[in-house]
């Protein structure tokens, strides 16, 4: 259904601002009871920064130097195969090409279940009016009964570094039209090893520069060892306590980094994933009277703003983005607000979130970490277990090979309930989700040791932990 270009008649129940993951859940699921919605978008493509810039084209990117890693390996497992050689000029027309059916496969999404979708930069006239500016025609304004902001967030680059604006961000990695043959990643956070361990397996000289001597920072420590020092190990040059001084060079040229007390390193690519920061700005949030925060619209539990009328979602709260954040915040608000009487109360729990690093190896984590854990219940009333192995699939493969696989259980109190879970090692990413059910429920250690272990596998060693 293509984007209609001006209002249908009558108020809106629910005008959403934003159409990413939190955006487009909410509208379909309040379209679903029945309601007059509308979705507005500003750029041309739906699916906001997960289906377009981060989520689901980083996979597809993860994926591909996955596969390198294994063919690196096959010959040790009998096949007779070359070493990788990946063809980053011609994956990313095809990788654009995936993202744009998915682009389709929303809009038409929006269509079946009856939300309108207007195409344009949307604003708040006043708290019960949003304006939209198409592309190519005049701006017209839809009366609203409640307005959903779901605006999302975008890259920082910093602004006080000499020569900063001259690398790129995530939203330029998936830009890039050949592989950049020595890059450098600036950041410690999800997206930086992420992004870094992508070019080191596919094969750039790959430099990290953090400011501390650990990548991410906020997991346990357990998962920041270990990730730091296996990505050091397999090629990525990590350059710690670095102050990036100012970047030279031109664009689409060599740049040159220049480090307090570091030698200067030329680079063809310099990516700065050091955070980001909320779509605030040009959405009149003055004229509807929408307090802001630091991390963005300030929301309460139940996701609304301090004006009656508007409620937000998503990244643009600054809190916990993710992508099923956003759109588990966006069902349930528009099930509360819309939906049957036994969901008048329903809100997201932002406690025990689990969430998955995209590294080489992956990391999976839920609840407290360690330090966390000690704060909350004090060091004598945890009990932690530890486990570290190789997994079978590099059993055969030479030492310098074999991957860390390194879980961490934390639990407290005499029935030892789980509250905290830290696992990094090949399969981590899916080995988290059935995991963070039993930690939803509550689970103990003694629930974990109750389910019979599956063999041969990684995550049977979290329900035989000693
Ligand atoms: P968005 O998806 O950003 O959507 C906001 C939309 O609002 C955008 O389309 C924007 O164009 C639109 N908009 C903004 N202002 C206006 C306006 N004034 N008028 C109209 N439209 C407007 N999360 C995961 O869970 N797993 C991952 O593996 C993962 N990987 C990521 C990788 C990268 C590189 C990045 C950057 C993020 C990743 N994330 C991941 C985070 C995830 O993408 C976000 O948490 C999620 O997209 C947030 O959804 P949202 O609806 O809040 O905002
Ligand atoms: P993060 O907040 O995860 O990490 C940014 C890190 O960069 C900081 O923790 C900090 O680490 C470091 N940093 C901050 N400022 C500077 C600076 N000036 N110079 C050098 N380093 C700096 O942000 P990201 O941009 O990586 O990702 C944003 C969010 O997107 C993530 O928090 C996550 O919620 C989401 N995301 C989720 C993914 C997933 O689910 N797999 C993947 C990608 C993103 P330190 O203090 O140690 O220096």
């Amino acid at each position: 259904m293509a984007p209609v270009t001006a209002p249908t008649p009558g108020k809106y129940d629910w005008v959403v601002i934003g159409g990413g993951s939190g955006g487009v859940a909410s509208a379909r699921r309040a379209a679903s009871y029945g309601k007059k919605v509308a979705l507005i978008e500003g750029t041309p493509n739906l699916g906001g920064t997960c289906v377009n810039v981060g989520c689901v084209p980083k996979k597809l990117m993860w994926h591909a130097a996955d596969i390198a890693e294994r063919i690196r390996f096959a010959k040790d497992y009998g096949q007779a195969v070359d070493s990788p050689k990946f063809d980053w000029e011609s994956f990313k027309p095809k990788r654009d090409a995936y993202i744009r059916k998915l682009n389709g496969i929303y809009e038409s999404n929006l269509g079946k279940e009856g939300v309108e979708y207007h195409q344009g930069w949307a604003e708040f006239v006043d708290a019960n009016t949003v304006r939209v500016s198409p592309p190519d025609a005049e701006p017209y304004d839809l009366p609203a009964d409640r307005v959903l902001i779901a605006t999302g967030g975008q890259p920082i680059i910093p602004d006080n570094i000499p020569g900063a604006d001259l690398g790129i961000n995530s939203d330029g990695f998936f830009e890039l039209k050949s592989q950049p043959r020595r890059v450098a990643v600036i950041g410690a956070g999800y997206i930086a090893v992420e992004l870094a361990g992508i070019f080191t397996h596919l094969g750039s000289e790959t430099h990290l520069f953090i400011r501390y001597d650990k990548v991410l920072r906020t997991f346990d420590p357990a998962i920041q060892d270990t990730l730091t020092s296996w990505m050091e190990h397999t090629g990525t040059n990590i350059h710690k306590k670095s102050k990036i001084l100012r970047v030279e060079g031109q664009n689409g040229g060599p740049l040159t980094i220049h480090t307090e007390g570091g030698e200067p390193l030329e680079v063809d690519c310099l990516l700065w994933a050091v955070g980001r920061r909320p779509n605030i700005e040009g959405l009149g949030l003055e004229k509807a009277g929408v307090k802001t925060g630091k991390q963005g619209i300030i929301v309460d539990d139940y996701q609304n703003t301090n004006v009656p009328s508007i409620s937000a979602v998503g990244d643009v709260c600054g809190k916990a983005l993710l992508t099923p954040v956003a759109i588990a915040a966006g069902r349930r608000l528009a099930n509360r607000l819309f939906g049957p009487s036994q969901f008048k109360d329903q809100k997201l729990s932002y406690e025990n979130i689990p969430t998955v690093v995209f590294s080489h190896p992956t990391i999976g984590t839920i609840g407290l970490t360690q330090p966390e854990a000690e704060e909350k219940y004090g060091k004598d009333n945890l009990k932690i277990y530890n486990a570290k192995f190789r997994t079978l699939y590099f059993g055969m493969l030479p030492e310098e090979h074999k991957e860390p696989t390194v879980y961490k259980l934390i639990c407290t109190g005499k029935e030892e309930k789980v509250v905290g879970l830290h696992i990094i090692g090949m399969g981590s990413d899916e080995i988290l989700q059935g995991f963070g059910v039993a930690i939803k429920m509550g689970a103990t250690k003694a629930d974990f040791d109750e389910c019979v272990a599956i063999h041969p596998t990684s995550g049977e060693e979290l329900v035989t932990l000693r």
